[in-house]
């Protein structure tokens, strides 16, 4: 494994990389990705692998260029009404942190989509993505960079640290801004569906292509489902997105989701970690404790008199980071703050509820 910078000679090493099917680690504007060409089987095995991760879960097949969507994605299948709402989305989220679900081009291979005739694509904003990209096969499929269900990265010393050598290259392109995954839309049928939100907010998306459903039924539960020993009488729920587990995005120790009450309540303990939304509240806690500062205590946004949404996009950034740092101080257990549900908030609390989840 090699960690490169991010100059244009370092990244068309990468792309030489991937276009001989082995690995690279890249920046994007969400998290960092593990980066794989879209149509080499072994590559495809090798991204799965190096992450552990189930073949039932997809991968996103990211591109660096509209007209290129087309080797994926059989737009033309779609409903004229969803073929018009994938053109606005083309023409106003794109590229950025956007996910689309799609119908398949059959040349994509099943492994990448586990099987199902739906392909997941997005067009990254990084001009490290992008560059990586065209300079490689013009279809790179990319998970987080990370072991399956643990933290995502933000950094690339996250993906060093928790990858190693089972990548080949890391593009150290300096922290990922948004710091949460891209939203995923379904968009095959009416009305358009977010399975996970993510970078690009629910309020952002209906601005554009007006209401959109909300939520994904988890693996767990279609399983659950279809192991049920009676002959079940109703049909069997369809997984929206199979890789939406109820544990994910998890640390090591035990962590405990609280709002902003209960989080006041809460008594100091010398063993345990806690994880503010804002300042506001870890403020008023301090006083409650009588603790002042101490290296167990984090907020997710620090900024002073911003907004409810400028403070959940301050607070994505951090997120991740900041639980890998907590996560070395191996704590007994992390208290954590809800984020208010607007802007990036929702998608805040989605990974904080899986991260949750873990314990049970
Ligand atoms: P990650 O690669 O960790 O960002 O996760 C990608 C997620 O996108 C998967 O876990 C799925 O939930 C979702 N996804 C990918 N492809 C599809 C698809 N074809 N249909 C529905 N959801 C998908
Ligand atoms: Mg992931």
């Amino acid at each position: 494994m090699r960690v490169i910078t991010s100059c244009d000679e370092d990244i068309r090493a990468a792309a030489e990389a991937i276009k001989a099917g082995r690995l690279a680690a890249f920046p994007t504007e969400t998290v960092y990705g593990l980066g794989g060409d879209a149509f080499n089987v072994s590559a495809l095995a090798r991204i799965f692998e190096a992450k552990r991760r189930p073949r039932f879960d997809p991968l996103i097949v990211h591109i660096a260029d509209l007209s290129t969507l087309d080797m994926t994605a059989e737009t033309g299948s779609l409903a004229p009404s969803l073929r018009a709402k994938l053109s606005l989305l083309c023409r106003n989220l794109w590229p950025g942190p956007l996910t689309l679900v799609l119908p398949k081009q059959p040349a994509v291979p099943g492994l990448a989509t586990s099987g199902l005739p739906t392909v997941a694509v997005r067009f990254p904003s990084h001009p490290v993505a992008q560059k990586l990209i065209r300079y490689s096969t013009g279809a790179v499929a990319a998970p987080s960079a990370n072991p399956f269900g643990y933290l995502s990265p933000t950094k690339a010393s996250h993906v060093q640290e928790q990858l190693g050598e089972r990548v080949d290259f890391i593009i150290d392109g300096g922290n990922a801004g948004i710091g949460v995954e891209s939203t995923v839309l379904d968009l095959t049928e009416e009305p358009a569906r977010i399975l996970r939100p993510g970078g690009a907010p629910r309020e952002a998306i209906e601005a554009i292509i007006g209401h959109v459903e909300m939520g994904s039924l988890p693996t767990h539960a279609v399983l659950r489902a279809a192991s049920c020993a009676a002959p079940c009488a109703a049909p069997l729920p369809a997984p929206h997105s199979p890789g939406q587990l109820a544990s994910h995005y998890a640390p090591n120790a035990p962590l405990f989701l609280h709002d902003a009450g209960a989080m006041l309540n809460l008594s100091f303990c010398p063993d345990e970690a806690y994880l503010f939304f804002d300042e506001e509240t870890r403020g008023e806690w301090n006083m409650r404790n009588a603790v002042d500062a101490d290296g167990r205590i984090f907020t997710l946004a620090r900024g002073a008199n911003t907004g409810t949404v400028d403070k959940t996009l301050e607070a994505a950034a951090n997120l991740f980071d900041i639980l890998h740092i907590i996560d070395k101080i191996k704590p007994s257990a992390i208290h954590a703050q809800k984020s208010p549900d607007a802007g990036l908030g929702a998608a805040i609390n989605d990974r904080l509820t899986r991260a949750a989840a873990k314990r049970r």
